[in-house]
């Protein structure tokens, strides 16, 4: 590996690697061992030992945090978008690649490329299997990685587990055990990772960048707007609705059933919610397809995002407004 403390300032191309944790990081108990598995164990610089950096690339490794995804929050994504950030504004750093738990890996991707819109790009790179496990999927994953972050022309944020790259708007975790642990959903993978090489199916993911919006998000996590997500199933009550409107939400994302529908006794909390100033959004609890808008639709659609990441949209929404 080659890694610097510091930017060079050569003529190579600089990846720049963040560590955040995750079960990549993440360590099974040895016999003896008093405590159960656990994520974010293991440095990102020891993660890279013995790397090769990709041809014309030099490696810059930071540990930015080292937490298990399950714990994310808007302070370890700033920290993370800032970093981001300010390596993206060196015209060296070809590209970032942030290892990071599967757990919440869609939602930190929906963010950055939210937030980001990076014109270079952000790999997520992630593991099923913890750092010490007989087989783990760590390394090949990260070095998957790697190839994607140094690919001439790549740009915005995706994530890559399994030798399948998926765009930042339609990942998702779904599986809770497989190495191949994500999905696309209906828009399918961006690509894979053959032997070292990108095979592209579809485009980057490409936004209009919004320069000023990372400084405008809060530093405090508590000063965020409060967004909740609630479920629609057989036999739902309006009840949380009600009592998250009492303790002051400002915003709530239904997981609804298939086109967008909710059972009417919640429908009719969040009516009452939505009457009180609280911003509501219907997202699809399907795994795919979307939630198509209605003309006369009393509650708006939240499209093809997921409920986790309707969530993330509300947020920065009501932090626009
Ligand atoms: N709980 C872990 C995490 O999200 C799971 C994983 O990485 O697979 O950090």
């Amino acid at each position: 590996m080659q890694a610097s403390e510091a930017f060079t300032g050569s003529s190579r191309r600089t990846l720049l690697i963040l560590g955040s944790g995750g079960t990549i990081a993440g360590l099974a108990p040895r016999p003896g061992d008093t405590l159960g598995y656990q994520a974010a164990q293991v440095g990102v610089a020891q993660l890279l030992a013995g790397f090769d950096a990709p041809p014309g690339c030099e490696l810059q490794v930071e540990q930015v945090a080292q937490i298990d995804s399950k714990d994310m929050d808007a302070a370890v994504w700033l920290q993370l978008a800032r970093r981001c950030a300010e390596g993206l504004a060196h015209a060296h750093v070809q590209g970032i690649v942030i290892t990071h738990g599967t757990d919440t890996l869609e939602e930190t991707a929906y963010f950055l490329q939210a937030v980001l819109a990076p014109s270079r790009p952000v790999v997520l790179a992630c593991a099923m299997r913890p750092a010490n496990a007989a087989m783990p999927d760590g390394p090949q994953n990260l070095r998957d990685a790697l190839a994607v972050a140094a690919q001439p022309g790549a740009r915005g944020v995706v994530a890559v587990c399994a030798g399948v790259v998926h765009g930042a708007a339609d990942v998702r975790k779904v599986h809770s055990y497989r190495l191949d642990a994500f999905g696309s959903g209906d828009a399918g993978p961006l690509g894979y990772v053959e032997a070292g090489a990108l095979r592209q199916l579809r485009a980057w993911p490409q936004a209009a960048p919004d320069p000023g919006l990372l400084g405008r998000l809060p530093a405090q996590p508590q000063a965020w707007p409060r967004v909740e997500l609630v479920f629609s199933h057989a036999g739902a009550s309006g009840a949380s609705v009600d009592a998250l409107v009492r303790d002051g939400v400002q915003g709530l994302v239904v997981a609804a059933t298939g086109n967008g529908s909710v059972h009417h006794a919640l429908e009719a909390a969040l009516l009452r919610a939505q009457a009180a100033g609280v911003r509501v959004l219907r997202a699809s609890r399907c795994d795919q397809g979307q939630v198509m808008g209605l003309p006369g639709d009393a509650l708006p659609g939240a499209g093809a995002l997921s409920p986790v990441k309707a969530r993330i949209q509300l947020q920065l929404d009501l932090l626009a407004a």
